[in-house]
């Protein structure tokens, strides 16, 4: 089967495997597990931010930033297609006891005149505003990058209105390797930062949150009451340490797929609006003819590939260290045979 549902599917490949087996390891509930200190301590220094907290998963280090930023009864801003919003299980009323006030932006992208017009008034009526989490690349958005300049705006209204501001860069790394930018510029940028290491990096599991060295002692804190100290998970931290070495650079070589992909879908007169493809992910309506989402995702699957519909009108692919050049290339085939 060619996987083409998430990027989460990948397993690690020898060189990985080899990695977690010579791992150093301790207890890390303790701080005494080599491979994870060393691995905070070089996510740290890519992204320029003090210090780093390993996380099991996404959705946990997102939550954890959320719930360090905010008191009960605050407001979160982001966009109404936020992973922290939608897919995160109503995490940020249940961890944090905050509240979202969901923007509606271009694919998963707000402004900063958006945010600003959301930052509620000091009126005791009002939930008192106090973060803006933003998405990059986004999700639903296709995997978009945000516009640069519009995130420095966004970063001067959170100034000036005392907000935290964090990023959940589930695929920062792929957003780095498209626009080429410095990743310290992110440190600069944001308060804190979650990256997965379980999407495009290849890793099982693993997300690390960057921050200040008191936000980040804040966030070991949360951890510890969320279940997610764990002990000599430095086996799991080796795979990420293999994936800052090996595996930043070649997702151009994913990004470079989904185009190939999105070119062949776009011959196709079942393909309708495809958002723009900057990254690793393809999302497409399918219209015309007989053809719908389930009927097009059934057809693919009997030709051996597997894709996702996310809604009635939309199709999603997603590119990954797992998808050779042979397999894009017989998707393609696949592709322009469908009639
Ligand atoms: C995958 C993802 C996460 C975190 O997911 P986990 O499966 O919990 O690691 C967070 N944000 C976005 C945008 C994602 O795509």
């Amino acid at each position: 089967m060619i996987d083409f549902r998430s990027d989460t599917f990948t397993r690690p490949g020898p060189g990985m495997l080899q990695a977690m087996l010579q791992a150093e390891t301790g207890d890390d509930v303790f701080g005494e597990d080599p491979s994870i200190n060393k691995l905070e301590a070089m996510m740290a220094d890519y992204f320029g931010k003090e210090a780093a907290l390993y996380c099991p998963s996404g959705t946990m280090s997102n939550q954890i930033a959320i719930k360090v930023h905010t008191l009960p009864g605050d407001e979160v801003v982001c966009s109404n297609l936020a992973h922290v919003y939608i897919y995160e299980g109503g995490g940020i009323a249940f961890n944090a006891g905050a509240q979202v006030h969901a923007i509606t932006g271009d694919r998963g992208m707000i402004t900063a005149a958006q945010v600003e017009a959301a930052i509620n008034p000091d009126d005791v009526h009002k939930a008192r505003t106090s973060l803006v989490c933003l998405e990059n690349t986004s999700n639903r958005g296709g995997g978009c990058c945000y516009d640069w300049d519009e995130v420095l705006r966004i970063r001067q209204v959170c100034d000036q209105h005392k907000l935290a501001l964090h990023l959940d860069g589930a695929r920062l790394f792929n957003a780095i390797v498209a626009t080429g930018q410095d990743p310290r510029s992110y440190g600069r940028t944001f308060d804190s930062i979650s990256v997965c290491l379980n999407k495009g990096m290849g890793c099982p599991i693993g997300s690390v949150l960057l921050g200040s060295t008191g936000f980040i002692r804040e966030a070991r804190r949360i951890r510890k009451k969320l279940g997610g100290g764990l002990r000599q998970a430095g086996y799991m931290a080796a795979t990420g340490i293999y994936a800052m070495e090996n595996n930043i650079q070649r997702l151009e070589e994913d990004h470079q797929h989904a185009k190939q992909i999105a070119a062949a879908l776009l011959e196709k007169s079942f393909t309708g609006h495809m958002l723009p493809v900057e990254t690793n992910i393809l999302i497409f309506e399918v219209t015309g003819g007989e053809w719908t989402p389930r009927k097009l995702t059934d057809h693919l699957r009997k030709e051996g590939i597997l894709t996702m519909a996310i809604s009635p009108t939309q199709v999603r692919m997603v590119v990954h260290l797992d998808i050779t050049p042979e397999m894009v290339a017989k998707t393609c085939q696949v592709i322009a045979e469908t009639m």
